[in-house]
């Protein structure tokens, strides 16, 4: 039986990532906040205190700077999956939760992004400032939408009650260590010597002990803080709260196998039979037995398109092939929708377009059933190199799905890749008219421009995605390369000076890191690249 096969793997080896990850979460979370705190006066009293009110331990602008800089790495990471689709998926879910989460707590006026690295290993985590990642591999060992809603719950509670600022307070002595410890890391990485990388890490992974140390009491707290919110935010949204239970509970029988392998801190960590005990009393008192026979949840139909696209981004094309070949078969009745498209999208990347297509059309239904579907057959037809034939099929699909992005914007690359510049330029500057926060959508605007020659608006236009990903310091870089440019007319030359003085104020009155100075030259600014290794920091706990 291949899958099952599969999903013991999943659930086995990589277990110890997700547990580790509660650590791993407020690690980042607590030691980030706790190096914001106003060090010297702490030093000066002698005995620090952080007080009680958590704003002043830690702004949320400073929590959001500090959650920018680690993504703008994260972005740029080869696993960080920039996929229309699931960014669409995982953005729908969270952002469906975090709707839901209005009255759960006293307060979620934070921002939220969230995003998936393409990693095997059962993962999930909260940076600083509302970031929310997932591991693929988390995705995939899902069993329902509820479950997977059960884990984004969690996460979003961690930020929602702001557990880095109280993790902060909770540490005394032990935060302010950390606290050094990365603003030394993160001033370094900025200075753009070649060893910043290095020292980055090792003051991350140094932290990283200290904090497993001084955070298990205070991680209990909130693990079970984070799970009984996780719980009420999932059912106001219509998940199944049993899911949130039926993950963890998976989970932590799956580590169990591996206990003798597991490392020190795993051992007392707080994914415990207690924990889920407490998840399920709750669970019980929230949904009475008529309740949980009536509770019929509808999944959305992305959930099982997403972890179809996933498998195959994860998995050899050959491999992805045999698996939905055996998942087809195993069901005699009804073939699975998602199956047959994640069969479809296999053929197309070992590039057997026409096998890719015929599946394809065997869940095609007409009017066109799903924006994804049709999106697979626009891709199907471009590897075939009928270009024509995509663009006909991704100008029907907007028609029919105009709030699908990730079909308006294949639209755009289609035209583009046909050579007509022109019209991808027109479409995408008629969609910015109603969209200004698309980075992608002024990249290929930023494409166009480059072809046509226009070195002003192609760097105006780099510019733009830049600033949108979180990049201010390279959106400024590329908006004085686009004037120096001097191929543009009065009125192109004036909007970008005074574009670029905007971002240059919005720089001057950015939040300041630990040990930085307002002062600070804006050249030097120029060599900050931010080297914090996400992988180094996602396996590193299991050192
Ligand atoms: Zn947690």
């Amino acid at each position: 039986m291949p899958i099952q096969q599969q999903q013991r793997c999943l659930l086995v080896t990589p277990v110890k990532r997700l547990v580790a990850n509660v650590t791993l979460a407020l690690f980042i979370v607590t030691t980030a906040a706790a190096s914001l705190a106003p060090a010297g006066l702490a030093r000066a009293d002698g005995l620090p205190d952080l007080g009680d009110a958590s704003d002043a331990v830690v702004t949320e602008p400073q929590e959001r700077a500090i959650g920018k800089r680690i993504m703008l790495d994260v972005r740029g990471d080869r696993a960080f999956v920039d996929d229309p689709e699931i960014v669409e998926y995982i953005s729908y879910l969270g952002n469906r939760l975090v709707a839901a989460s209005r009255g759960a707590t006293n307060d979620n006026r934070r921002e939220f992004e969230f995003f998936v690295l393409n990693d095997d290993t059962i993962n999930a985590f909260a940076l600083l400032g509302g970031f929310v990642g997932f591991h693929s591999g988390l995705i995939l060992a899902s069993r329902t939408e509820s479950e997977l809603a059960g884990v984004m719950g969690h996460e979003i509670s961690h930020v929602l009650q702001r557990h880095s600022a109280r993790g902060a307070m909770g540490q005394r002595g032990g935060g302010l260590m950390q606290l050094a410890a990365l603003a030394a890391a993160i001033l370094a990485a900025r200075s753009g010597s070649s060893s910043a990388g290095q020292a980055t890490e090792a003051a991350i992974l140094g932290g990283q002990a200290l904090a497993i140390q001084n955070q298990l009491d205070y991680s209990r707290d909130f693990e079970r803080e984070a799970d009984r919110i996780g719980i009420q935010v999932m059912m106001r949204a219509g998940f199944d709260p049993q899911g949130m239970v039926g993950f963890f509970d998976r989970l932590l029988k799956a580590n169990r196998h591996n206990e003798g392998k597991a490392p020190g801190y795993l051992r007392t960590h707080p994914l415990t039979t207690e924990r889920i005990a407490d998840m399920q009393n709750r669970v019980d008192q929230l949904l009475n037995e008529s309740d949980k026979r009536l509770r019929a949840i509808a999944e959305s139909a992305e959930y099982k398109l997403a972890q179809a696209r996933l498998r195959v981004m994860s998995m050899s094309a050959t491999d992805a092939i045999s698996f939905f070949r055996g998942a087809i078969d195993e069901k005699t009745v009804l073939r699975n929708r998602a199956d047959v498209y994640g069969l479809s999208m296999a053929m197309a990347k070992g590039r057997d377009f026409a096998g890719a297509e015929r599946e394809l059309n065997k869940i095609r239904l007409s009017p066109a059933a799903h924006p994804w579907i049709e999106r697979q057959l626009a891709e199907i037809q471009l590897g075939q190199g009928k270009t024509e034939a995509a663009i006909r099929t991704y100008q029907e699909g907007v028609r029919r799905f105009p709030d699908s992005r990730a079909l308006a914007l294949g639209l755009l690359e289609a035209h583009f890749l046909a050579g007509q510049t022109d019209t991808a330029l027109q479409l995408a500057n008629e969609r910015l008219k109603s969209i200004q926060d698309d980075a992608k959508l002024y990249e290929i605007v930023g494409k166009c421009y480059e072809r046509l020659g226009k070195k002003l608006a192609q760097h105006r236009a780099i510019a733009e995605s830049y600033y949108r990903r979180g990049n201010l310091v390279g959106a400024i870089e590329q908006l004085e390369i686009a004037l120096k440019a001097k191929d543009g007319d009065f009125y192109e030359s004036s909007s970008t000076e005074s574009r670029l003085r905007e971002l240059k104020t919005e720089f001057k009155n950015r939040p300041l890191m630990p040990g930085e100075k307002r002062d600070r030259p804006e050249r030097e600014e120029r060599g900050f690249s931010p080297t914090l290794n996400i992988r180094a920091i996602s396996s590193a706990h299991l050192n």
